[in-house]
């Protein structure tokens, strides 16, 4: 039984309501022939038919399995044949592309609600000649539910590629052990605690793992989900004003757009009901952070983690002032460990692959590669590539990802200390930094700028002012300006698309 009334624009979608959804279109997933571990595939933006579907999916013990809605046809097409998913549940006009693509599969067209088309500026909402509408698909409101399949909850996300090709991280199902351990942690890591009232506004998209987590565990325990059809930073401000949100999952560019409001629209806004604004997914720059504590107050939360692992670390205000560019220690349940080249554990404080193991997380496999799987274990634990050290606390401290670290002339460089001195300079919006061939040193480093519209920045004048904080070797040989750098929605640069530039598809 859920909990929330989900509200959309003018819309909303009670409890009672959302339950019955959820038993019809398990229903009618049954009637699709859908069996107990497929995949069904969702490109669904935020909106209630993202929660019944996800949800129905695991009542019937299949993967839900949501589809970042930037991917290209094509891409979308190898997770659809990766995945062997036969049946499609998408909004009309994130479907409007893969016309003529889907031969063998059952196409759910969802229209597009008008506060998604009126956010996006889309055409009024009309499904594929091919699909069958949810309306005509859902059965009868009168259908039983059908009966509860094997497992329960599972999902099966693929990653965004950022680093490489998307990757199907296929958890097993949930077990009550891992149930209970999850609820502890979404407390202890989201603060989403089900004895207080929760109102929860969902921004992000929730294709991602994280905001997938966190939008669907709220519908068991939150009074309300309140979705912000496209983030818009004043938009937000009046939103939690006006449901008196308490709990929110947001990534550090959505902080920084926050921030640059002119202080007279913040103040138009009272945001006193915020009680755990939780922030993951990419870094956040230490100055933007306490920018935020100092506007928002001791609500600010991070955590780090993984589609692979779950949620590994969380802290709050207090210790991100105490212990700058921390994200957080282990949360109940995780073990973390620094491992050496040498296969042992390094001392605190030294530079090591981290190992992490969840008691809250089923364990998974890469959908269709399970020798991946067996590259990243050591002894029960995997690591998802990221690199960095635990303090003598146990706080962790994030180099950068392994396969994004530059080795030039021998000397290992992690673009994630590049661009937090970049982002520390007037004037510029957004960096990315990656490793570029070269003749001499292996590899060189690259910067990109996304320079903010007013400042007038040149590579020279970067450079010096790097040359303050950061060690030579690690200056930037190369920089590029561009007027917009691929972020995606989940907080990510997208480097893999820059690096091919260089070093073509393979990078
Ligand atoms: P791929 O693995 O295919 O490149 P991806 O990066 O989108 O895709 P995710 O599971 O979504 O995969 O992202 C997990 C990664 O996000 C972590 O391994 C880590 O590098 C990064 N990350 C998560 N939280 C934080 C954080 N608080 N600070 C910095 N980086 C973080």
């Amino acid at each position: 039984m859920t909990t929330a009334t989900i509200i959309s624009g003018s819309r909303n979608l009670p409890p009672a309501a959302l339950d019955r959804q959820i038993e019809r279109a398990a229903a009618a997933m049954l009637a699709s022939g859908v069996k107990p571990g497929d995949a069904v595939a969702l490109l669904l933006r935020n909106d209630f038919a993202f929660f019944s579907a996800s949800l129905a999916a695991r009542w019937i013990g299949a993967f839900a399995m949501p589809i970042n809605w930037h991917a290209t046809p094509d891409e979308i097409g190898y997770i659809l044949d990766d995945s062997g998913a036969k049946l499609l549940i998408a909004h009309d006009d994130l479907a409007a592309p893969l016309a003529g693509q889907l031969a063998g599969r059952t196409l759910v067209a969802v229209p597009t609600p008008p506060e998604i088309t009126a956010a996006y500026g889309l055409a009024p909402s009309t499904p594929l000649a091919e699909a069958t509408t949810w309306d005509a698909w859902l059965p009868d409101d009168s259908t039983p539910a059908p009966p509860r399949g094997p497992g329960g909850a599972s999902s099966l996300i693929y990653t965004s590629g950022t680093t490489g090709k998307p990757k199907g991280v296929r958890r097993r199902p949930f077990q009550p052990e891992h149930l209970a351990a999850q609820a502890e942690v979404a407390v202890a890591g989201y603060g989403l605690d089900p004895s207080q009232p929760l109102r929860v506004l969902m921004t992000g998209p929730m294709y991602h793992s994280a905001p997938n987590a966190y939008g669907l565990v709220s519908t068991d325990m939150a009074e309300r989900i309140v979705l912000e059809p496209r983030f818009d930073a004043e938009e937000l401000l009046a939103l939690v004003q006006e449901h008196r949100i308490t709990h929110m999952h947001m990534v550090p560019t959505m902080f920084v757009r926050l921030l640059k409001l002119p202080p007279e629209v913040r103040a138009k806004y009272d945001i006193s009901s915020l009680k755990f604004v939780v922030h993951g997914a990419a870094p956040c720059p230490m100055e933007i952070k306490r920018q935020m504590i100092d506007w928002w107050g001791p609500v600010i939360h991070e955590y780090y983690g993984s589609t692979e692992t779950g949620l590994v670390t969380g802290h709050g205000s207090a210790e991100a002032l105490a212990k700058p560019g921390t994200v957080g220690r282990a949360l109940p349940g995780v073990t973390m460990r620094a491992i050496g080249e040498d296969g042992k554990d390094v001392e605190p404080g030294a530079i090591g692959d981290i190992y992490v193991h969840s008691r809250s997380v089923p364990d998974f496999s890469y959908h269709g590669r399970d020798d991946e799987k067996s590259e990243i274990e050591r002894a029960g634990f995997v690591t998802v590539g990221d690199i960095g050290w635990i303090d003598e606390d146990g706080f962790l401290f994030l180099c950068d990802r392994r396969r994004d670290m530059i080795i030039s002339g021998g000397v290992n460089i992690y673009p994630a200390e590049v661009e937090a001195a970049l982002l520390t300079i007037g004037g510029v919006r957004d960096c990315a930094v990656f490793g570029i061939p070269d003749a001499e040193f292996g590899e060189a480093v690259c910067a990109y700028v996304e320079p903010d519209d007013e400042a007038s920045l040149d590579a020279a004048g970067i450079r010096t002012r790097l040359a303050d904080t950061l060690s030579r070797y690690k200056i930037p040989k190369v920089v590029e300006f561009a007027a917009s750098l691929p972020r995606e929605d989940s907080g990510k640069i997208f480097k893999r698309r820059l690096r091919e530039a260089y070093w073509g598809q393979s990078g």
